[in-house]
């Protein structure tokens, strides 16, 4: 058996297991050793059984004095007795009286299971269990994370078979960083993460397999960077337009943060490098105009750009905004998304194949490979977390090496930044457009909802708009959650009165735009919506933000929705009616009643929910992670960034012989890093 050998190489692995394990990612021996336990039991202390309490999950040694089966519902139950030295217990097998046969009278067996208790008697109810031989040595045994098909003794049995494959690793660290970080061997590191004598051992490997995973991802990332900011041939703009001709003709001043990033991609435009540059600011804080410029900077220079965000609301926004700030500069500005009929599909295609177009705003319409350009210079996406590395590679192929701007309103805690984001110069506005009242922001129990619609109604009175959101489409039997449609016809009852609206994803595009645009002229009063309105959109006249069951999003789902406010010169308000029954779900919202800082609330919601729910779907293009977490693990990852940071120094390219196996193994993980061109 070697590790490369397909996993049908061992006993009892036919077409069936094969599948349910290649579900899990488990397609070969080497698989399996990279499979981790996700805990351990403890199997080596014994307990007499005069000493077991309720509650405890405990190991007993005993021979079975008594069997027998009884009915307990439809099916068929076991019942034994076990005994001791010390005492007697009951142990239960659920419809499980077929395990009448496999117990023998006079030997001896060991039972692993919990303590609970059944009218005033203790019981081990549904055990693990095993034959004891006086040659069993006490144990640690792992508990795999498992599927339906796959049992834990499968697993384990599967395990102890590929052991003697783990000699073949071959350590992809190289000596000095393992000395260096007082790591142990990745041999050591596997054997003792699956058969594990001590903790303390387990905890060396865990060390040891963290650091790897986190090594190969920063240095990963770093290599791409580093390979990429070696393309010479990137475009040049030219130095002769200057950017502040576009600023000064703008309706308002901009802050110090957005001159400064603005600065930082001019200097990166006019080099021959090609930019690739994040810039991340709050929900409010003036990106799109920051976009602007370097759009400016990019047609003027005689290119074209293209600019993509995720909803076509967002795109069809971004177009109008930014069609009449370029119109008297001559530029023409072009949107295109998945619901163009086909003859002004072909109109938008051909003029910005032939140059007419200066500027493409859409959707994911954009990437399709029948749009072409002409002279492609500038690519930005908008809202960057909802797309993935993929996404922009394909965009920037569309051109010849052009330079790339992200930008997010996702405010990312710094360590997840450098790491989810090593590949690309970060610019940050920190710093909001002047005039903004903060929003006042009240948490309101669901019972107290009237009030909240108090507000609603004096706000709306007094010529304001509002926003009503709702977590569903439509009613879910299995959550109890608002839904938007529900919500609408209540409101639309209680608000009779005043113009209510229902916005959703499910609706057409033609709907969609219409609803927004009265919403946005200011013939809509309020707006029932779900989440699409999240990000990007922009009513200056909007002041409050009603958000229904609001312990169902994430913090900075809320705090996105709560920047859709407050975008004019009047106080607004962010209401979040919350119906959680746990004290942490109440807890976690009522940090948004207490910050505006979408820093702080992103800390916040990684350290509630953990880097996975953060991200929502895995996007980023980068490898998962299994046993490094990214908001535990900083102290790690920031030792990893050291030794990475170090040895690319040396070695950038990683062309010597002793970096040949790390090199091997982030091709591998990156799996086509040589067509990354990020
Ligand atoms: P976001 O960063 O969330 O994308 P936008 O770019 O949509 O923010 O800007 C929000 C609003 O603020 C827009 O109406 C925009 O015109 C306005 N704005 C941007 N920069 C300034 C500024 N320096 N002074 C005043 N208003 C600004
Ligand atoms: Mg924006």
């Amino acid at each position: 058996m070697y590790l490369n050998d397909d996993v049908t190489i061992l006993k009892g692995i036919g077409p069936k297991k094969e599948a349910a394990l290649n579900k899990i990612g488990i397609h070969t021996i080497k698989d399996f050793l990279y499979y981790f336990p996700k805990n351990y039991e403890d199997r080596r202390e014994v307990r007499p059984i005069i000493s077991l309490q309720e509650e405890e999950t405990v190991l007993i040694r005993g021979k079975i004095t008594a069997a027998r089966t009884y009915t307990f519902g439809k099916k068929q139950t076991m019942k034994l007795i076990v005994g001791d030295n010390t005492g007697k217990i009951e142990v239960i097998f659920f419809h499980r009286a077929y395990l009448g046969k496999t117990f023998l009278k006079d030997r001896t067996y060991e039972f692993y299971g919990k303590v609970t208790s059944w009218a005033n008697r203790l019981q081990i109810v549904q055990p693990d269990f095993n034959l004891w031989e006086e040659d069993n040595s006490p144990e640690i045994l792992p508990v795999y994370p498992l599927t339906k098909e796959i049992t834990q003794g499968n697993m384990r049995k599967w395990q102890k078979e590929v052991r003697v494959c783990i000699p073949e690793l071959v350590d992809f660290i190289p000596t000095e960083i393992i000395y260096r970080n007082r790591l142990c061997s990745l041999q050591y590191a596997i054997e003792n993460i699956h058969f594990p004598k001590e903790y303390q051992k387990i905890k060396e490997a865990k060390f040891r397999l963290i650091f790897d995973e986190l090594f190969l991802l920063q240095i990963g990332l770093l290599y791409i960077k580093m390979r990429f900011n070696q393309i010479p041939n990137g475009i040049s703009f030219s130095k002769n337009v200057t950017i502040e001709n576009f600023i000064t003709q703008l309706p308002f001043k901009l802050t110090g943060a957005q001159k400064r990033v603005i600065n930082e991609i001019d200097k990166d435009m006019e080099s021959n490098k090609v930019m690739n540059r994040l810039i991340q600011g709050d929900v409010g804080s003036g990106k799109t105009i920051v976009a602007a410029s370097a759009i400016y900077k990019a047609v003027k220079s005689g290119y074209q750009a293209i600019m993509m965000a995720p909803t076509e609301l967002l795109a069809q926004q971004h177009a109008n905004g930014l069609r009449e700030i370029f119109k008297p500069l001559g530029a023409n500005v072009e949107l295109l998304t998945g619901s163009l009929n086909l003859k002004k599909r072909h109109q938008v295609l051909a003029n910005v194949k032939d140059g007419k177009t200066h500027l493409l705003v859409g959707t994911h319409a954009v990437i399709q490979s029948d749009v072409e350009l002409n002279r492609l210079g500038l690519v930005i996406t908008d809202e960057q977390h909802r797309f993935g590395v993929n996404q922009r590679e394909l965009l920037s192929q569309k051109g010849e090496n052009p330079d790339i701007l992200v930008m997010t309103a996702t405010p990312i805690p710094r360590t997840l930044a450098m790491i989810l984001y090593g590949d690309l110069d970060l610019s940050i506005i920190d710093e909001m457009p002047p005039g903004r009242r903060a929003i006042i922001t009240k948490v309101i129990e669901y019972n107290r909802r009237d009030s909240a619609y108090e507000l609603v109604r004096k706000e709306v009175k007094e010529g304001h708009q509002a926003y009503i959101v709702a977590p569903l489409i439509e009613e879910s039997a299995v959550l109890d959650v608002k839904s938007a449609i529900n919500l609408y016809e209540e409101l639309s009852k209680k608000f009779n009165n005043f113009n209510v609206k229902l916005l959703h994803g499910a609706m057409k595009q033609s709907e969609k735009d219409c609803i927004m645009k009265a919403f946005y002229m200011g013939t809509i009063d309020i707006l029932v919506s779900t989440v699409i309105i999240e990000v990007g959109i922009n009513v200056p006249n909007a002041t409050i933000m009603l958000i229904e069951n609001a312990e169902r999003f994430g913090l900075a789902t809320l705090h996105q929705l709560r920047g859709r406010i407050g975008r004019g010169k009047h106080q607004s308000y962010c209401i979040l009616i919350t119906e959680g029954k746990t004290e942490l779900s109440k807890e976690r919202v009522k940090i948004l009643e207490n910050s505006n800082d979408g820093f702080y609330i992103a800390e916040k919601d990684l350290e509630l929910r953990g880097p996975g729910e953060f991200f929502g779907v895995r996007q980023h293009g980068i490898p998962e992670l299994r046993i490094a977490d990214l908001s535990k693990h900083i102290h790690i990852l920031e030792m990893v960034r050291n030794e990475a940071n170090n040895l690319l120094e040396k070695d950038p390219f990683l062309l010597q012989k002793k970096h040949q196996h790390l090199k091997k193994q982030i091709k591998k993980n990156f799996n086509n890093i040589d067509n990354i061109s990020l």
